[in-house]
C-alpha cells in the first residue's frame, strides 16, 4: 500500500476502521459469522444481530483482529511497522503501546501467516534440504540433533519455498514430507546425505550435489535453499533466542516474507488481510 494512502488512513481512528471493515465484508455485505445467514440487523455501537440464529456479534469477531481490543490507528501502524521488521520493543516505544499488547499485536499476526499459507504443491526442479536453528550444540545429522530444531526446506527454482519442522532428521521423516508436498516426475536435487536414498524410488529423477566440486555440476546444486537458510537464521539471529514454542511461528513468517520477497508494496495489505481471516476452531 502506498505510504501516502497509509497516512490517509491512519488519520482518524474511524478511517483505520473503515479499511479493515471494507477487507472484513465483501462488498460491505455483512452476514452472520456463525450460520453464514445475511438475515442480519443492524444494532448500535457496531454491533448486528442473525435474524436467523440470533447470533451478536460485531465487525472483527472471530477473526485474528478482533482477538485484541487496541484502536485500529494502533494496529494499523503495527501491522506497518511489523512490514518493515520492526521489533516488538521498538513498536511499544513508537505507538505507546505496552510491550505484552505489541507483543500480542504481532504473535497474532504470525498466526494468521500460518493459518493463510496454503499447501502447494511444488513441481519442476526442487531443491531439498535441511537446516538446524536454535540450541548451542552442533547437530549432527541423522544421529541426535543435540537442542537444534530440525527444519527441512523444500523450493522450487524460480518458486516458492516451504518449510517443515521435523521431529528427526530419519530417511522416513524426509520421504513423507517429500512425498507429500513434490510432485511425481519432478527433479530433485539434494547433497549426498543418505537421508534422501530412496527418492529414486519414490517417483523422483533424483540428482546429488557433491560440495566438493559444486563449480563443475552446472544445474547440480542447492544454492537456492542455502540462499533461505542465511535470509532466515539472519533474521532469526535479531530476535536473540527464540523460544521453542514460538519457533514454528517465527520460521512460517521467515517462509512468508521470502515468497514475497519480490513484491514489498503488496506485504501490508496482505498482512491486513490475513489478520482477517477467521481464527481456526481447534
Ligand atoms: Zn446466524
Amino acid at each position: 500500500m502506498k505510504v501516502d494512502h497509509l497516512e490517509y488512513v491512519v488519520r482518524s481512528e474511524n478511517r483505520a476502521r473503515l479499511f479493515f471493515r471494507k477487507k472484513r465484508w465483501r462488498n460491505y455485505r455483512v452476514f452472520c459469522t456463525a450460520c453464514h445467514s445475511y438475515k442480519v440487523s443492524r444494532m448500535p455501537d457496531h454491533r448486528y444481530r442473525c435474524g436467523r440464529c440470533k447470533y451478536r456479534f460485531q465487525d472483527f469477531t472471530g477473526c485474528f483482529l478482533g482477538k485484541l481490543q487496541i484502536p485500529f490507528r494502533s494496529w494499523i501502524w503495527i501491522i506497518k511497522l511489523f512490514e518493515l521488521e520492526v521489533s516488538a520493543n521498538r513498536i511499544a516505544q513508537q505507538i505507546e503501546l505496552s510491550y505484552p499488547t505489541v507483543l500480542k499485536a504481532v504473535n497474532l499476526i504470525r498466526m494468521s501467516i500460518v493459518t493463510a499459507s496454503k499447501p502447494r504443491w511444488l513441481t519442476g526442479e526442487v531443491e531439498l534440504d535441511e537446516s538446524y536453528f536454535g540450541g548451542h550444540q552442533k547437530g549432527h545429522r541423522g544421529r541426535s540433533v543435540g537442542n537444534k530444531i530440525p527444519v527441512m526446506g523444500i523450493l522450487e527454482r524460480n518458486g516458492q519455498v516451504h518449510v517443515h519442522l521435523l521431529k528427526d532428521v530419519t530417511a522416513e521423516s524426509l520421504l513423507s514430507l517429500t512425498v507429500k508436498t513434490v510432485r511425481r516426475g519432478s527433479i530433485v536435487y539434494t547433497d549426498k546425505y543418505q537421508g534422501y536414498d530412496a527418492l529414486m524410488f519414490c517417483g523422483y529423477t533424483h540428482l546429488r550435489v557433491d560440495h566438493g566440486k559444486r563449480f563443475a555440476q552446472g544445474q547440480v546444486y542447492i544454492n537456492g535453499l542455502e540462499g533461505f537458510w542465511s535470509y532466515a537464521k539472519e533474521r532469526l539471529a535479531k530476535f536473540h533466542g527464540v523460544s521453542r514454542e514460538h519457533f514454528p511461528l517465527y520460521l512460517k513468517e521467515m517462509e512468508f516474507r521470502y515468497n514475497h520477497r519480490d513484491d514489498p508494496q503488496g506485504l501490508f495489505i496482505r498482512l491486513a488481510q490475513n489478520l482477517l481471516n477467521s481464527v481456526p476452531k481447534l
